[in-house]
């Protein structure tokens, strides 16, 4: 980023050396170019000078004073060595401790100014501290002005950071490049790139602080958008194969309902894309139970009616299954040939299912993300949809496209994850959206309630109403396969040990429901186990599936009416939401039971949420709000660049503003060429690095 000359490596700075520049490399940080950009986590203020009468007791702070007599080196009846110093202002008497450092009785010569950092405490009429940092006066840096507290690692000590940040705002900081546009600096009213980079480090003041921040935010808000919009820009100029004038109203005549106005205006949206010459990339975002699955219908069927492929794409087996099935009941009578291709399809049958696919007898392809990765082979590949996409990422988008021929094929993105707009505009930056905001008719909200195990009795009760009335329950539980994973390795307590599936499962069946079915499905078992056990379900065979969250999304049995979720504060609020999604899909009244054995009230608090609201924009902005931006940006399943300064969550107000300018610089150069734009241009690559194929 900087200039060869003064960006040199760390292990040629005097004072790191090669062990300290391993360590060094731990936090990323290899030159000194890179110190520039590992940014404080926090800072501590120490402007503050007191004299030894105001300096407050039990704080820790700066106090300048004078060493009035030599230090004292004395030997404590423990064996441990230590230091006195006497230090005096006009106001009091300051008494310096300093053990295991006796080298120190060198250090200090009578009559010289010194500032002490440390806790004060009282001692007869004066003052005392035990080991404080010190400085001479004239010679402060770590004293006297805010001191930024870097992210540390084993071996690596703030104080070397903060003699590396120097060095680095010192020297490298005069040479990085602006790459904010001055009309950008001068309409968002933001600091120029060195003052920001000084501010960060060593901000003269929190107001200095705050410019800084909210530029070097700014600054990475608008790369990282800039590099979606030119993605953007890429696919729009991109062209696209052109499909045959099949209208969402002729199609419209096959589904066994009548869609919604939401639903209809993304099938127009599609329908425009498809028939414009140019390559369709558009996401279809709507809250579960919002009718996803007709509008990806039409698409196929479009595809399917121009002699071209569909593929379509689920996350987990069980869905793909079930989109196989109801497409197939939507597109074969019209002579649609709709297949299934999982992991658990093997042998003859998938070298024939193979065959068909690549002469083209197969139209409408559905299965796992194996579809892709796998040596299959299209004839003519139209159209790729993935539904439920918050478990792909931009990286994944690219790679469906590669299937296609020459002109790449339409992609169409499902998604029921309900993101707040805002990011829902960062992760599908590079897309066009279509928002289903409107449910089916004659669905009654999920009436919703948060019990603790005192009301077990009484739940299992309503279980039993539910049965008796012939409707159907889901009882979730954490898992203990997924929680060692990919869950984020959260120890198991013995008590949902207990709860895992089978166990659980087994325990209802004998124990609590002998006269009633119990079934159960996990993660771990073989496909085939979990078709038999879903469709038992499916056909009421089942009245109780106690599952993992693999049921989380997409499943649809609208005869099962209660959900039931158990360690409910394990889980966010928006994936509550989804699990909730399973119910209320039917005529039939539908309740949503969330039970906890946590007494905080925050953990409760969280929970009543979805007792108040069933808007999935809203719980989602909630769960933003509460547990941050993790539960949408874990593992990265966004596939963005990582941000170092800026927060999803809170900085979203820039994020609006940072887009607009993005959005302006990119209509004027769409590939950010002009020589004026070269530093932002080299940002954005730098930022892309680790997904190079999206500028492909
Ligand atoms: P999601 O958006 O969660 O994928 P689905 O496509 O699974 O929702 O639809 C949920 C349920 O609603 C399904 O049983 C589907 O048949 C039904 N459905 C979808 N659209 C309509 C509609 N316009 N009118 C009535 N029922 C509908
Ligand atoms: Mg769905």
């Amino acid at each position: 980023m900087g200039n060869k000359e003064v960006n040199v490596a760390l292990s040629a700075l005097s004072g790191v050396g090669p062990v300290r520049s391993g360590k060094l490399a731990k936090l990323g940080l290899e030159r000194l170019g890179d110190v520039l950009w590992h940014f404080p986590l926090r800072y501590e203020d120490r402007r503050k000078m007191y004299t030894v009468r105001e300096a407050p007791e039990g704080m820790t702070c700066c106090v300048k004073a004078m060493v009035a007599q030599d230090p004292q080196l004395s030997r404590a009846r423990s064996g441990v060595e230590l230091v006195k110093v006497r230090c005096v202002d006009e106001t009091g008497t300051l008494h310096l401790t300093f053990f295991h450092q006796s080298y120190l009785r060198r250090a200090f010569s009578p009559g010289d100014q010194y500032i002490f950092y440390g806790r004060v405490e009282r001692q007869g009429r004066g003052l005392a501290m035990v080991n404080p940092l010190f400085e001479k006066e004239g010679e402060e840096r770590y004293t006297g002005r805010i001191v930024p507290v870097y992210p540390l690692t084993a071996g690596i000590h703030n104080a070397l950071m903060v003699s590396l940040a120097q060095l680095a705002v010192d020297q490298v900081a005069p040479t990085v490049e602006e790459v904010l546009p001055t009309w950008v600096r001068r309409e968002y009213g933001l600091c120029q790139q060195e003052f920001a980079l000084q501010n960060i480090h060593f901000p003269q003041n929190f107001e200095g602080l705050a410019s800084a921040r909210k530029r070097l935010i700014f600054e990475e808000l608008m790369t990282l958008t800039c590099g979606l919009a030119m993605l953007k820009g890429r696919r729009q100029q991109g062209e696209g194969l052109v499909l045959g004038q099949h209208t969402p109203e002729q199609f419209c005549a096959l589904l066994p309902f009548t869609p919604t106005g939401a639903q209809t205006r993304a099938m127009e949206d599609i329908f425009h894309d498809v028939t414009s010459g140019r390559s369709m990339n558009r996401l279809v975002q709507g809250d579960v139970g919002s009718g996803k699955t007709a509008v990806a219908a039409y698409g196929a069927w479009c595809a399917a009616l121009s002699g071209l492929q569909c593929a379509l794409m689920a996350p987990t087996e069980l869905l793909a299954e079930q989109h196989c099935r109801t497409l197939s009941s939507i597109l074969e009578p019209v002579g649609v040939k709709v297949a299934l291709l999982t992991g658990s399809v093997k042998g003859a049958a998938r070298k024939k299912l193979l065959q068909e696919l690549e002469r083209g007898d197969i139209q409408v392809l559905v299965g796992t993300h194996a579809l892709f990765s796998q040596p299959v082979t299209y004839h003519k590949l139209g159209l790729v949809i993935a539904d439920e996409q918050h478990r792909f990422g931009v990286a994944q988008r690219g790679a469906l496209a590669a299937k296609g021929g020459e002109i790449p094929p339409h992609v169409l993105v499902m998604s029921a994850t309900p993101i707040p707009r805002t990011l829902a505009l960062m992760i599908y930056g590079d897309m066009e959206v279509s928002i289903i905001d409107e449910l089916p008719p004659g669905r009654t909200p999920v009436a919703t309630y948060v019990v603790g195990e005192d009301k077990r009795q009484r739940m299992y009760g309503f279980v039993r109403t539910q049965v008796g009335q012939g409707r159907q329950v889901y009882l979730v539980c954490p898992a203990v396969e997924e929680s060692q994973g990919e869950e984020g390795g959260e120890a198991l307590s013995p008590a949902m040990d207990l709860k895992a599936v089978t166990t659980y499962a087994k325990h209802l069946q004998e124990q609590v429901f002998p006269d009633l079915t119990v079934g159960f499905v996990h993660g771990k078992m073989k496909a085939k186990e979990k078709e038999a056990i879903m469709s038992a379900f499916a056909s009421g065979e089942v009245q109780i599936l106690v599952s993992t969250t693999v049921i989380e999304v997409g499943v649809d049995v609208p005869n099962a009416t209660l959900m039931i979720v158990e360690n409910a504060d394990r889980f966010g609020l928006s994936q509550l939401h989804q699990l909730r999604g399973r119910v209320g899909r039917g005529k039939h009244e539908s309740f949503c039971v969330l039970v906890t054995a946590s007494r905080s009230d925050t953990a409760r608090q969280r929970l009543r949420v979805l007792t108040q609201t069933t808007d999935g924009f809203q719980i989602a902005q909630e769960d933003l709000r509460l547990r941050g931006p993790g539960d949408f940006f874990g593992q990265r399943q966004h596939g963005l660049p990582q941000l170092k300064v800026a927060d999803f969550a809170s900085d979203l107000e820039l994020l609006n503003q940072a887009r607009q300018a993005a959005q302006t610089l990119v209509e004027g150069d769409g590939e950010l060429s002009r020589p004026e734009h070269q530093p932002l241009r080299r940002r954005v690559e730098h930022m892309f690095r680790d997904n190079p194929e999206i500028f492909h």
